[in-house]
């Protein structure tokens, strides 16, 4: 079965006809015209997924197979590839976490397909309060490639990337294997010092994780990280626009200064995606996940608990805001993630295959998703 969608590029508002069959792009025509509002462009990767609609990488499952709802349910968001995050625990815990994820994928191809990598975030990030954010104290410790390489190999090549804080010995040499071994390291959850931080993008770090949060509350003027990490030419950097992790102007700056290697995740928590409401979360204990999707500690709103929202209300806090246009707030959530990764990937390739995405800006130019297609099938929304 073929089918033909019509829309704006995402890349420079043109209108495109894409014509797709047997889950592959079979042929791409420059068209004069498409409905108003409507775009056509590359689904979403997130690379930064710890849980979403109830379910949690981050812990074990009776039932392994529940975890593929995250796939379907961010599919019908948009998000055509995630990786989940699994973040600073004890060793045993976190092969027990890779072992689940590889399982899962072994037993669902629909979770084998949007499962393109694994996150590890931690253990190996600052002890220091502030910069450590919500991770477990206990558990941060310095690099230790053996402890990694077994990783590696338990998720059967499926850790892509690692975010980590360089203020630790040995975390040049740390730096150079994973990129060795094709890993992409980010910087997050740090406090290092400025030679830390040019030592570490100079072994091969290429990314800041979530840049702004996972700080302390208070710095020094200067230097401090942040300034670190924006001055540094190799350094893209990831951000979490759920409108509560970051002001508006803060992303205004990091726009500025990142320009195209600025990019989105939403670092999503397990009640991402629920109902708003009172809950018990396994990291922060009783939360509110309010109505406007913040989430925070039960009677302290001033104290997140994590990020409640898909990369799709990422992007659509840009747009509402105006802080982006459109094809770039798309851009920052698809091709720029993803060409991390696969630095030659290019949108609307014949033969390439079809995850796309078929939307609608609404007047408060928002995005609202009309299709999704994911291997040869259009996933139903919900
Ligand atoms: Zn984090």
């Amino acid at each position: 079965m073929e089918t033909r969608l019509i829309g704006k590029s995402f890349l420079d508002g043109k209108p495109l006809e894409v014509c797709v069959s047997e889950g592959k792009i079979k042929s791409v025509l420059s068209v004069d015209t498409c409905p108003e509002n409507v775009w056509i462009g590359t689904g979403f990767t997130d690379i930064q997924v710890n849980g979403y609609s109830g379910l949690d990488y981050n812990s074990i499952q009776s039932d392994i197979l529940a975890l593929g709802q995250i796939s379907r349910k961010l599919l019908s968001c948009g998000v055509t590839s995630h990786f989940p995050t699994i973040i600073t625990n004890s060793p045993e815990k976190i092969s027990a976490l890779i072992h689940q994820v590889v399982q899962l994928r072994k037993m669902d191809s629909l979770a084998h397909s949007c499962i393109t990598g694994i996150h590890i975030e931690g253990p190996f990030i600052s002890p220091v309060d502030g910069p450590r954010g919500a991770h477990f104290r206990e558990f941060v410790q310095a690099p230790d490639w053996n402890l990694f390489q077994k990783w590696i190999n338990e998720s059967e090549g499926l850790i892509r990337m690692i975010t980590l804080s360089p203020e630790w010995e040995g975390s040049t040499s740390f730096i150079e294997k994973c990129v060795e071994s094709g890993i992409l390291v980010s910087i997050g959850h740090t406090n290092a010092n400025h030679e830390q931080i040019m030592e570490a993008v100079k072994a091969g770090a290429r990314l800041s994780t979530h840049l702004g949060n996972g700080m302390h509350s208070l710095i020094a003027r200067h230097p401090n990280y942040l300034w670190s990490q924006l001055a540094a030419e190799n350094l893209s950097a990831t951000i979490i626009a759920d409108g509560f992790h970051l002001p508006a102007e803060v992303i205004q700056v990091f726009k500025k200064v990142k320009a195209e290697k600025l990019m989105l995740v939403s670092d999503s928590v397990a009640l991402a995606g629920m109902p708003p409401g009172e809950y018990e979360a396994a990291v922060g204990g009783k939360v509110t996940l309010a109505s406007n999707g913040k989430l925070h500690l039960l009677g302290n709103p001033n104290t997140l608990a994590g990020s409640a929202m898909n990369i799709l209300q990422g992007i659509n806090f840009l747009l509402k805001n105006n802080l982006v246009d459109l094809p770039e707030a798309w851009q920052m959530a698809s091709i720029r993630p993803h060409r991390l990764f696969e630095p030659a990937f290019e949108p609307f390739t014949i033969g390439q295959k079809a995850d796309l995405i078929l939307a609608e800006q609404l007047p408060d130019h928002s995005l609202k998703i009309i299709k999704v297609f994911k291997n040869e099938v259009e996933i139903p929304l919900g």
